[in-house]
């Protein structure tokens, strides 16, 4: 898997060079057009390569079979072996490769041009430009190598050039000015290419990595907006739609509203802040006792709670319930004014049985006037309402008692 890159990276460097770890993403993106793209290069060049033994039969006449022979039985087969290699060495190797290629196939007319004493051989000079030019526009060297492949082609050809008696100076300075242009043309074509082609890698390299953080931050906001800053439990938001995913599934839903006692009093004793303390510890219990993917525990509004539990049995849900009230009363959070002194819930249940199409809002109406049930028969209990409208009273630790809701 690729790393993580950082903004400032994105740049190339005066010899169009990548960052390490970015040059090594863009040799394994191209790798494939790359290869494909040098291989079909290096066989049209060795056919037009040894197409050349015939302009050295005319143009070298001296050398006999010579020429023929080193680049039918020698570069040939080097070409051959570039060719086989470049799919099975990394990127560095292979282009290192197609360097030594470029240079052996020059080197050799090179130095066919120098031994050769025919007068002829001058018009072979032309031929020094179109290897620089293939190697540089064609197989598209890297950039660094093209210019050390240009360089030192420029300086051997000058250099027979030089050596050749038979030459004027202001004939070997026309060719020269003439092989001049075309190192520098090709070397600039070649320049161009490869940046825009990087640069462009590195553009949209760049507008993925501000996608991806604007994705980020955009599922940031949806979390914020989705998050109690207070409990840090889901809010109301978040409930909504996991209510829309679970009632549209046909799954049995328990729905339980959860209020805190007497917490205007708590207030009104002890502070916000201290109150504020309160729904974040009653959070934290929720949190952890509606843990799993079947559960759910979110800030309903003020020191309302709600928790729904998907798929579990009636009898599973009164336990969960009758722990929850014991877990928050055993928090022992000092109430003035509390059931004992201490901090407590009362609790409305209400259940959507297994594919009944009741909607959530019903359910969490008939949970809703459940706990206002418990509340008016004395707080610190729950109490069940059936969505056949008919609700079952069980007091925290006391007896199951039945009796009816207004619809
Ligand atoms: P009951 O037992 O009938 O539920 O009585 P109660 O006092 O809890 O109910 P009431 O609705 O009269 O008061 C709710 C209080 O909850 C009033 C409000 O100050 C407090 N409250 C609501 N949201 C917050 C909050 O975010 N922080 C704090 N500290 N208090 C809050
Ligand atoms: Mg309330
Ligand atoms: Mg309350």
């Amino acid at each position: 898997m690729n790393e993580p890159i950082g903004d400032d990276d994105y740049k190339l460097d005066a010899w169009l060079c990548f960052p390490p770890q970015i040059a090594l993403r863009y040799e394994e993106d191209h790798a494939v057009e790359r290869i494909a793209h040098l291989r079909l290069t290096i066989l049209i060049a060795l056919l037009l390569y040894n197409c050349y033994n015939l302009v050295d039969a005319i143009l070298l006449p001296d050398l006999g079979l010579v020429p023929a022979v080193l680049r039918t039985l020698v570069l040939t087969p080097f070409g051959l072996f570039i060719y086989w290699m470049t799919g099975r060495i990394g990127a560095a190797w292979r282009e290192r490769a197609l360097l030594a290629g470029c240079a052996g196939a020059l080197a050799l007319t090179i130095v066919l041009f120098h031994i050769s004493a025919s007068p002829m051989s001058l018009h072979a000079f032309g031929e020094f430009s179109l290897a620089i030019v293939f190697a540089n526009m064609m197989a598209v060297l890297r950039f660094p190598h093209a210019v050390i492949f240009t360089s030192v082609a420029f300086a051997a050809a000058s250099g027979a050039l030089y050596l050749r008696s038979d030459v004027s100076l202001g004939l070997q300075s026309a060719l020269l000015l003439q092989l001049a242009t075309a190192c520098l043309f090709s070397l600039y074509g070649n320049y161009l290419f490869q940046s825009r082609r990087r640069q462009d890698y590195l553009n949209t390299m760049s507008a993925e990595r501000r996608a991806e953080r604007a994705e980020r931050e955009g599922l940031n906001l949806r979390d914020m907006a989705r998050t109690d800053a207070l409990t840090g439990l889901p809010n109301r938001r978040a409930l909504d739609d996991i209510f829309t995913d679970w009632f549209a599934s046909g799954d049995p839903v328990t729905v339980m509203m959860i209020d805190l006692d007497h917490f205007k009093e708590f207030n009104d004793s002890l502070g916000h802040q201290a109150g504020d303390e309160c729904l974040k510890q009653i959070g934290t219990v929720l949190k952890a006792a509606a843990s799993g993917d079947s559960m759910f525990a979110a800030r309903y509004g003020g020191e309302e709670f709600a928790v729904a539990l998907r798929h579990v049995q009636r009898s599973e849900a009164f336990r969960f319930v009758e722990g929850l009230i014991r877990a928050i009363g055993s928090l022992s959070i000092h109430h003035p004014h509390g059931i004992g002194g201490v901090v407590t819930v009362s609790v409305g249940l209400a259940f959507k049985n297994g594919g009944s199409d009741t909607s959530a809002d019903h359910v969490l109406n008939y949970a809703d006037q459940a706990l206002y049930w418990a509340k008016r028969e004395g707080r610190n209990r729950y109490k069940v309402a059936e969505d056949r409208g008919v609700e079952q009273d069980l007091v925290a630790k006391g007896r199951p008692r039945r009796c009816q809701l207004a619809s």
